[in-house]
């Protein structure tokens, strides 16, 4: 993951973190606010990189220094976590952290809170810790985490600087990644697929998720007409293609996103996954009741939950193109 990455699904938010960093701007606290599922928490630790990795480039931690590699296995002095106790953050608890910060001997002058669920601080702890932030005592930088920017305190508002995360419309999505030179087929799908972090992590994720695109459409046309080719196909191309768990969750939104462009198609709506793929939707939907349809979609429903729970891929694999294919 890197500022890029994130800047995908929250181009706002993240070019306003990448700005105060290289211009070595930070508040004393910052609260990322955003429904539940936006990137606050990713955002936050890859800020605390940024904010304590020693070759920094503009905006962009190293990922390789010791300060680096340490907050990313979640055991840096100076990155200290808070999360609710039961009900609330508690200002025992804040203060604790401040005791073990001052005991700890601090490797540099720079540390940094991240405090989950913040707005559940009671009015003693969020005075704690603002008052320890004020003082002058070196660079001290909180991130304050929240769903719920109005149950937080106005004093702790209005002395940070609030960062709104908002979940983005795919759309909007497709336009930002044809913006960074994806082609239309590939940027309309990608902006469905949640694994942002799976597909950044290829070399190139364009052309992966091309290839991935043309074997999912061949794979559902032989669940369509030539089903004695299917599994032949899944073992031979498919499980090569989408070859760990994560790679798999995303062919199976692929899956997903195909019988949903079927209902849709059916339905008369014209906002597509698979929008190069028009015709052969209509077609295939001529053949289809809603309820079939439905019942595909709950199939790759059931088969993304059951790789979750560590079932051999290929086995789920197989059982999901069968059941695909009794419903077609
Ligand atoms: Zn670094």
């Amino acid at each position: 993951m890197n500022w890029n990455s994130l800047q995908a699904t929250q181009p706002v938010p993240i070019q306003l973190l990448k700005g105060s960093l290289v211009k070595e701007k930070l508040p004393h606290a910052f609260i990322f606010e955003g429904e539940e599922g936006t990137p606050k928490e990713e955002a936050a630790f890859h800020l605390a990189k940024a904010f304590l990795c020693i070759n920094r480039q503009e905006a962009e931690p190293c990922q390789e220094c010791p300060e680096c590699r340490r907050i990313e296995s979640g055991n840096h002095p100076d990155v200290m976590v808070i999360r609710p106790e039961g009900l609330s953050i508690k200002k025992a608890q804040v203060e604790q952290l401040q005791k073990e910060f001052t005991y700890k001997g601090m490797e540099s002058e720079q540390k940094i809170y991240i405090v989950y669920q913040a707005d559940t601080m009671t009015a003693s702890a969020a005075n704690s810790l603002l008052k320890f932030l004020e003082e002058p005592d070196g660079e001290t930088l909180a991130v304050l985490l929240t769903d719920n920017l109005h149950f937080l305190l106005d004093t702790v508002i209005s002395r940070s600087q609030v960062i709104h995360f908002s979940a983005l419309q795919e759309e909007e999505k497709a336009e930002y990644f044809m913006s960074q030179g994806e082609g239309e087929t590939v940027a309309a799908l990608r902006a469905y697929l949640a694994s942002e972090e799976t597909l950044s992590n290829k070399e190139e994720p364009a052309a992966w998720i091309v290839q991935g695109r043309t074997l999912v459409i061949q794979l559902t046309e032989e669940v369509w007409k030539r089903p004695q080719q299917m599994l032949l196909t899944l073992q031979d191309k498919w499980l090569n293609h989408f070859i760990d768990r994560d790679d798999i969750q995303v062919g199976l939104d692929m899956f997903l996103y195909w019988y949903r462009d079927l209902l849709y198609t059916k339905l008369g709506h014209t906002k597509l996954a698979y929008p190069d793929q028009v015709e052969r939707l209509q077609k295939e939907a001529l053949y289809r009741k809603e309820q079939t349809i439905a019942w595909q979609m709950e199939a790759v429903l059931e088969a993304k939950r059951q790789l979750a729970a560590n079932v051999n891929p290929q086995l789920l694999m197989e059982r999901l193109l069968l059941r695909l294919q009794e419903g077609s």
